[in-house]
């Protein structure tokens, strides 16, 4: 049996009604065994005196690969990322282009203490590219719900441009290498944008997500598009909502709708940065907590934005409790308290996380029996010294160089605030990659050739 104990730390379980306390984390062949005071073990000891222990983040909305591309429309509104992202480098992506993306993107991932991805892989213009996304992801030892994309990608096969031929696929995947529930990288579905292709053809690809058991996530954008469409009533409408639906982007939900969205047990994925650095409006966080639902975050695009989940759950709080004193300023009166909390927003960054990802059973908090997805953060450092309420400290304060190792399913991947991985490999796969991308979309006028390529709605 490997055993591995993680001794002295300050531990918040995030189990509910749990608060921190000072306890140590036994872990045998990837479990869980016990959360207690002073236990004992032949064990590989990880010392956590002076830190903060936790379960692992999850991220519930990013397109992983993309990490080659980053900051490229970090000045750019989300026209201009689909013009020169969505439908110019997509299209240029090879599959060795697709796998180390994927793997220099989950790396970074765990860098910063995130231990499961809901990855919204839409680049996948061949059967190839979704092996490659995988192997990528396999490679990092990442935990990660890989949403194949069943948007169109310019250039794609043509088997892959109707929903029974993106079906297939999800289908061979299904009852091949995806085949368990309880594999470290399982499968879902990303949907189609229902501006793109109407509500029949997300019928068909929601049923047939459904029948293969896959749970399926989608964007709320649509208003943003040319003819705005009210993407939750349409869905509603057409009987689709459902628990197994992540939404992304519901900056324009009303709270009646958020509230129905709670109500059908769907999650809701809030990309606090790219939401505000791209145009799309004010994060929901707050509105999804008044609905009476659980808030999640996710980085989204690292071609605009940092990431790093912990400044998505620090800067939704921020930006929450700024529109709410707003509100009180505006009626003349200061607030008088600041919602939401510290303790929420980890909440969110957690254990919310596992049930937006129909994984509550099995990962986001630290109880016997769960994987061990374990996360240690320095609360002796520069920045982070002294430490009076874990919560604030991991939520106001900590930044990756903070996360001083990673455990995923019992696996170490981030010890002593390095990755256990060979990045300086994976840089310089990253950045052959890079380069190839670069030539190839010079070719075809650069990223935002002018006049802007048609948008295809
Ligand atoms: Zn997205």
């Amino acid at each position: 049996m490997e055993r591995l104990l993680i001794k002295g730390g300050t531990v918040a379980t995030m189990e509910p009604g749990d608060r921190p306390r000072p306890a140590d984390v036994l872990v045998e062949d990837g479990v869980i065994a016990a959360v207690e005071p002073a236990l004992t073990a032949d064990a590989e000891v990880v010392d956590a005196d002076g830190c903060i222990v936790l379960p692992g983040l999850v991220d519930t909305h990013r397109h992983v690969w993309q990490a080659g591309l980053r900051g490229l429309t970090a000045d750019a509104v989300l026209k201009d990322y689909f013009r020169g992202i969505r439908f110019q480098a997509s299209a240029l992506y090879r599959p060795e282009d697709i796998e180390v993306g994927n793997l220099a993107g989950m790396l970074e991932a765990i860098d910063a203490g995130v231990t499961t991805v809901l990855d919204f892989s839409h680049a996948i213009s061949t059967p190839d590219h979704a092996d490659a996304a995988i192997d990528g992801t396999l490679e990092s030892g990442i935990r990660s719900q890989f949403a194949v994309g069943f948007s169109d990608v310019p250039g794609q096969d043509e088997a892959l441009s109707s929903a029974e031929g993106r079906l297939a696929l999800a289908r061979r995947l299904r009852e091949g290498r995806l085949s368990a529930d309880d594999a470290l990288v399982t499968l879902g579905i990303a949907l189609s944008d229902l501006p793109e292709v109407g509500i029949e053809r997300i019928r068909e690809e929601l049923t047939g997500a459904r029948r293969l058991g896959l749970r399926s996530t989608t964007n709320g954008l649509a208003i943003l598009f040319h003819d705005p469409v009210d993407d939750l009533a349409v869905f509603d409408e057409a009987g689709l909502l459902g628990p197994d639906l992540v939404w992304v982007h519901l900056n324009y939900a009303t709270t009646e709708q958020l509230r129905r969205v709670a109500d059908t047990g769907g999650a809701v994925a809030t990309c606090t940065e790219a939401e505000m650095a791209m145009g799309m409006g004010r994060p929901a966080t707050e509105r999804v907590l008044e609905a009476g639902g659980h808030c999640t975050f996710g980085c989204d695009v690292t071609t605009s934005v940092s990431g790093n989940l912990l400044q998505q759950a620090r800067t939704a709080m921020q930006v929450a409790r700024l529109l709410g004193a707003d509100e009180r300023m505006a009626g003349g009166r200061a607030p008088e308290s600041v919602p939401p909390s510290c303790e929420t927003m980890l909440k969110a960054a957690t254990v919310w996380g596992a049930e937006a990802l129909g994984q509550a059973d099995r990962i986001g908090s630290l109880r016997p029996g769960k994987q061990a997805d374990v996360i240690v953060v320095r609360g002796d450092a520069v920045n982070t010294a002294a430490v009076h309420d874990p919560y604030a400290t991991v939520i106001s304060q900590a930044h990756p160089g903070n996360i001083d190792t990673v455990v995923i399913a019992g696996r170490i991947r981030k010890r002593g605030g390095v990755l256990t991985a060979d990045w300086e490999s994976v840089r310089r796969r990253l950045e052959k990659s890079k380069e190839y991308i670069a030539a190839a979309v010079a070719e075809r006028g650069g990223f935002f050739p002018r006049p802007p390529l048609d948008l295809p709605w």
